[in-house]
């Protein structure tokens, strides 16, 4: 199978004979690309940003998301890594890791590119790549092929020594953006000031936060300070228990799909899940509906994942009778109910490799992870559920030509691109993550 660049680069170029268009009739590969700009090198988008005074997240699924004006931005790449070709760019990554040896470790997120991942020590999500830096305590760099929440949490999880770097700065992540430490903050303000502060009976607060890990550092800090922790979309319903233990109801951000999904499959009903809009007063909801709430719902979601519907999965079972449907949690609740099973990146993996030869997959997680599978995996058919090429518009952002100049400043001994959380925010948000390490199911 093609890579996801390939791929786009045919599509863009409208290049119809490809072989990639036939390819074991995988329709991931066939259905066109959410944008031609994809084939354009992501420094093309730092420099329009730069001219339009304003950020964006560039193309791919998050490229209609409203970024914030305080997007970090990515300054110019010097012209030579934008030059070089990619047997180019290849050669130079490789020696400036051989010529740093253990003092540099790549980590790569099941989301980034091929292209890129190809040089990376570990392949993981957020956090398995967080806790692989945390085990290489020679490496004084950590040159983070993610995003940048992601990076921050490394930072936070790493040694005093250790430097982490994200290659493109520009690479966020929007749903981690639509919950700032501001909205959030007057959020907790004015449920306190409907629900009190006291414990019930049972000692319970009214209200706990939990942040799922794809938030700023400043969140995780805020959950730290407030009685809350943090989640992934792996302990998601491990951390509900411990947060309903403690509390009357969770206020859960930034994504509400994982919020609703976890708790609907927990049983809470779904009229005691309200959301809260923070551009809406009251959030868009009512005091009578928040009294009565279980789980507060932030309006957030991930554009990758809510792409997904529930036509793709009726078209896949009717292509493919027998095929196993697995959609991360992030997808929206139709989805996840229409599907087989609803899992992290870890689970669908395990899934996969789990799996008898000959089994057939549909895939709802972003186009990267399910082309690799597919080619890792030959011996089971896998295909993305979105027939179009649409990768996380941020995670793009990361290409060679950044991982060459951030690795061979190092060889230089200079820290480019340097993700540093101040300690005063690092000591409340490491409680929350300490919190979920120690919830145990
Ligand atoms: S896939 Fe979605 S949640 Fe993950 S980094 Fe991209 S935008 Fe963020």
């Amino acid at each position: 199978m093609a890579s996801v660049k390939t791929a786009i680069s045919l599509i863009a170029h409208r290049d119809a004979t490809s072989p990639v268009l036939d390819a074991a009739g995988i329709p991931a590969v066939s259905a066109g690309t959410c944008g031609p700009d994809l084939a354009s090198a992501p420094w093309e988008f730092d420099l329009a940003e730069a001219l339009a005074g304003t950020p964006g997240y560039g193309p791919g699924a998050s490229s209609s998301d409203v970024a914030p004006v305080s997007t970090p931005r990515q300054g110019q790449l010097p012209q030579e890594y934008k030059d070089a070709d990619d047997g180019g760019l290849e050669d130079r990554i490789l020696a400036a890791k051989a010529a740093l040896g253990d003092r540099v470790v790549i980590l790569g997120h099941f989301y980034q590119r091929d292209e890129v991942i190809k040089f990376a020590d570990f392949v993981g999500d957020s956090f398995q790549l967080a806790n692989a830096a945390k085990a290489k305590p020679a490496a004084e760099a950590i040159v983070f092929c993610g995003v940048h929440f992601m990076a921050e949490t490394a930072d936070m999880l790493s040694g005093p020594g250790q430097s982490v770097i994200l290659p493109n700065l520009a690479a966020g992540c929007s749903m981690a953006d639509m919950a700032d430490i501001e909205s959030v903050s007057a959020c907790w303000e004015q449920l306190a000031e409907l629900y009190g502060t006291e414990p019930d009976a049972q000692g319970r607060v009214p209200v706990i936060p939990v942040t799922y890990m794809n938030s700023s550092a400043a969140l995780k800090a805020f959950c730290g300070e407030h009685g809350g922790i943090v989640c992934t979309s792996s302990n998601a319903a491990t951390v509900l228990d411990w947060a309903f233990e403690r509390g009357q109801r969770v206020l859960f951000f930034p994504d509400q799909h994982l919020g609703r999904n976890t708790a609907k499959a927990m049983g809470v009903p779904l009229d005691q899940m309200p959301m809260w809009n923070p551009r809406q007063a009251w959030g868009g909801t009512d005091e009578r509906t928040l009294r009565d709430a279980r789980v507060i719902l932030w309006h957030g979601f991930c554009s990758v994942h809510k792409r997904f519907n529930v036509g793709q999965i009726e078209k896949a079972r009717a292509e493919f009778p027998g095929v196993r449907v697995i959609v991360h949690p992030e997808c929206p609740m139709p989805v996840v109910d229409a599907a087989d099973e609803a899992g992290s990146t870890d689970y669908i993996l395990k899934a996969i490799t789990a799996a008898p030869a000959g089994s057939t997959f549909a895939i709802g997680t972003e186009i990267n992870m399910v082309n690799r599978l597919a080619a890792q995996y030959p011996q089971h058919t896998i295909f993305c559920l979105d027939p179009v090429i649409c990768p996380c518009s941020t995670m793009y952002r990361i290409h060679p030509g950044y991982l060459a100049w951030v690795l061979e400043g190092l060889v230089r001994g200079e820290v480019l691109n340097q993700i540093t959380v101040p300690e005063a925010t690092a000591i409340p948000a490491r409680v929350a993550l300490e919190r979920m390490l120690a919830a145990k199911p």
